[in-house]
């Protein structure tokens, strides 16, 4: 993994019920090449990650040098991007679901077990999260329901955050956390999530010669689908506007950062603004652009292809 940015892109298996003929094509394994049928058009990314790839093998080739790097005192950041549907829930493993075995658990739990795996025996490491929610460009605590949290300078103020001794009660605290999250159904997914989640584990370690303090943010961004395909109106159509303006920011601000622009536009958006923090070239970045492979998402597939290639 080289430079402040990963990016990576992950097609989702097709089920039973819908079009199995793929628009997505991997023309080369090495570098990793992605052939959009059709349109003739390629793109170059750090992994592609065919539907036929474990949650494990993702872990590893994503996250797994990321808590190297906390453990170092890096501050790092993992987004999955892409239309509702795709599986950025699924791959982060931001969900409440008790009844999923261990195979199939995500990029959070995977995380929690790296850093509770001993490196040495003269650190003293202390693992504590927070799992906080951005809906209409509001912050709510997900672990505090019901709280709104004001944001001063480029910091939330007032989140709760928990000294955990394992994988499991970290887990407990995801699973409590995921039922409060702003869900509403629209005409794509009726599960689907209008807010960004961002469950962030902090790595505290001492030894007789250093202190590090450090984080890694992992982000389960919301639909990035456009708003008059799914049909929304009222509430949801502002929803819709809201979430859109979170993402091109997002997207503004790594552009400008690959880019090595002077101004990084943090304060357009919440999500940019309290990820300041972490999203600098000192520190780094990965992001899991999550696409469906299905000729009727073609459309959203492309967006989502040519934000991940923008902000490589
Ligand atoms: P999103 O969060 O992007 O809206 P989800 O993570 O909820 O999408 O995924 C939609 C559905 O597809 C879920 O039922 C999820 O379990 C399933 N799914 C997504 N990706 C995979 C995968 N790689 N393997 C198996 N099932 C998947
Ligand atoms: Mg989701």
């Amino acid at each position: 993994m080289e430079g402040f940015v990963n990016v990576s892109v992950r097609i989702k298996p097709t089920f039973n019920d819908e079009a199995t003929n793929s628009c997505l094509q991997v023309i080369n394994k090495q570098p990793p090449i992605l052939l959009v049928l059709d349109k003739s058009q390629t793109y170059h990314f750090d992994n592609i990650f065919t539907p036929d790839i474990q949650q494990e093998e993702v872990y590893n080739e994503t996250v797994k040098t990321l808590t190297e790097r906390v453990k170092t005192g890096y501050n790092c950041t993992v987004f999955a991007y892409g239309q509702t549907g795709t599986g950025k829930t699924y791959t982060i493993g931001t969900n409440a679901d008790v009844t999923i075995n261990e195979e199939e658990s995500g990029l959070i739990s995977r995380t929690l077990d790296d850093f509770f795996t001993p490196s040495d025996g003269y650190t003293e490491t202390e693992i504590s999260i927070s799992f906080i929610e951005i809906y209409n460009e509001k912050v709510y605590d997900l672990l505090l329901p019901h709280h709104a949290l004001p944001v001063k300078g480029f910091t939330v103020q007032g989140f709760k955050k928990l000294k955990v001794n394992n994988t499991f009660e970290a887990l407990e605290q995801l699973k409590y956390g995921s039922k409060n999250r702003h869900t509403s159904g629209t005409k794509q997914n009726l599960n689907s999530s209008r807010s960004h989640a961002i469950f962030s584990i902090y790595y505290q370690s001492r030894s007789c010669t250093s202190e590090i303090e450090s984080k890694l943010n992992l982000v389960d961004l919301a639909g990035s689908e456009r708003v008059n395909k799914t049909g929304n109106q009222g509430s949801s159509f502002y929803e819709g506007v809201n979430i859109n303006k979170g993402l091109l920011s997002l997207g503004q601000v790594m552009t400008a950062l690959s880019t090595n622009c002077s101004h990084i536009p943090y304060r357009q958006s919440v999500i940019t603004t309290i990820l300041q923090d972490s999203l600098n070239k000192k520190n780094y970045v990965t992001l899991i652009a999550c696409v469906s492979s299905s000729p009727e998402d073609l459309s959203e597939t492309l967006q989502t292809l040519e934000f991940a290639n923008r902000v490589k």
